[in-house]
């Protein structure tokens, strides 16, 4: 750690003398040259991502006993700021919550109570036993402390790790670089667009979908961590404000992406409509739901319908594209809500009536905002670059650097 602070230290001041040199030749013509000024400035690349991120680990459990364990190689273990020792490779501690305090044992029994309580190393494997959860291998520094009644734990990461942990929870295995890289943007952009989310509690981001999904990371690093490096820094912010986009996803859009403005009544001009003809045979293009035609009229009268008996009516629907609303005589009603009080997999869908029953054929699968998973990783199939899926899905914006961008970044300590 004291290594990584020196090194920070000095690539922060050659980075200063760098630009200061650049300034000073540009204003007065004194002539410095470029070899030294390539050189400078190549010294400070690598600077400005050394930042971690502080991310809550299992940020909505009661977490009260874990294990914690050394896999391949020794972990060091820091207490209270003042009890130092290593966790041998292949051997574990047991971290549990009792009286204030968090007891940690050993093999040979309990090595003390403490308030704080961290491990660094390169794979620190997490086995929480009280509630029981998934196990997850970390690097960085995991810290714990006492939140009330549970261990807060947080997983100091460098942003790089970080995101790559992101995009494999959040997209798997399995696709190509050039998807994997457009899907690292849209994390770091993500990422920065909120890093002030749970400033208040003393972390950047959580570990679940309320931010981002992050499991940590797993053995496999061949294709993922270097999609996140091949696009260091970089991050999407709109032509029209400079702002970053808010860089929605889902998983399947049916063949054409919804508006922002359908679908959370907020114009943004980014997230518009898209004819998508990537995702259309793929997994989740497509699902169908039947229902009792007579729920349906009595869903339909719960929610202000006027049935009229002495009149035949015609209850079919059609979305040829997305439309906001389902239409019956004079009465409409938002499709977002038939989603939701349905459990629908999407808002696009058409309606048709057949003996009895309404079939309800639905193209997609999420709100369809933004980007399409299943599209991009096809796009990214038949040889599209990072940035022509990213523009394809959203768009007028820019790809920029995020140091390029005034963003506050909450510290802690
Ligand atoms: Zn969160
Ligand atoms: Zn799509």
């Amino acid at each position: 750690m004291r290594l990584r602070e020196i090194y920070l230290f000095l690539s922060n001041f050659v980075a200063r003398i760098a630009v200061f040199m650049v300034y000073k030749s540009f204003m007065s013509n004194i002539f410095v040259p470029k070899n030294i000024l390539y050189i400078l400035l190549l010294l400070t690349c690598g600077s400005v991502s050394a930042r971690p991120i502080w991310v809550s680990l299992y940020n909505s459990q009661q977490l009260r006993q874990i294990v914690v364990s050394a896999y391949d190689s020794p972990l060091t273990v820091s207490a209270d700021d003042s009890t130092e020792f290593v966790i041998p490779a292949g051997q574990a501690v047991y971290a549990a919550l009792r009286e204030g305090k968090i007891h940690i044992s050993d093999m040979r029994g309990e090595v003390g109570a403490f308030e704080r309580f961290a491990v660094q190393g390169t794979v620190i494997r997490l086995v929480p036993v009280s509630p029981q959860a998934e196990v997850r291998n970390c690097e960085g520094t995991v810290s714990m402390s006492i939140d009330i009644n549970r261990i807060l734990m947080i997983n100091k990461v460098d942003e790089e790790p970080y995101i790559a942990g992101v995009v494999e929870a959040e997209t798997g295995q399995g696709q190509t670089f050039e998807f994997y890289k457009a899907k690292a943007v849209t994390c770091r952009t993500y990422l920065y667009g909120n890093i002030g989310k749970h400033e208040n509690e003393g972390f950047h981001l959580c570990d679940e979908v309320h931010c981002q999904a992050y499991k940590g990371q797993r053995p496999s690093r061949n294709i993922i961590l270097p999609a996140v490096e091949a696009t260091k820094d970089i991050v999407i912010n709109s032509r029209k404000d400079g702002k970053l986009i808010l860089a929605a996803y889902h998983s399947n859009c049916g063949g054409e992406t919804e508006s922002a403005q359908n679908a959370w009544q907020s114009h943004l001009p980014y997230l518009v409509p898209v004819t998508d003809p990537y995702c259309t045979s793929l997994a989740n293009a497509r699902w169908q739901k039947i229902i009792s035609l007579d729920d349906w009229i009595n869903y339909l009268v719960k929610n202000g319908f006027k049935l009229n008996p002495n009149v035949v009516t015609d209850f079919s629907f059609r979305q040829f594209h997305r439309i906001p609303n389902y239409q019956v005589n004079n009465f409409t009603m938002p499709v977002r809500q038939i989603r939701n009080d349905w459990q629908l997999r999407s808002t696009f869908f058409s309606l048709s009536v057949e003996d009895g029953n309404v079939i309800l054929n639905g193209f997609g699968y999420g709100h369809g905002v933004g980007l399409c998973q299943e599209g991009a990783m096809e796009m990214g199939r038949r040889g599209f670059k990072y940035d022509e899926i990213i523009r394809f899905y959203y768009r007028d914006v820019n790809l920029v650097p995020v140091n390029t961008l005034q963003i506050r970044i909450p510290e802690f300590n």
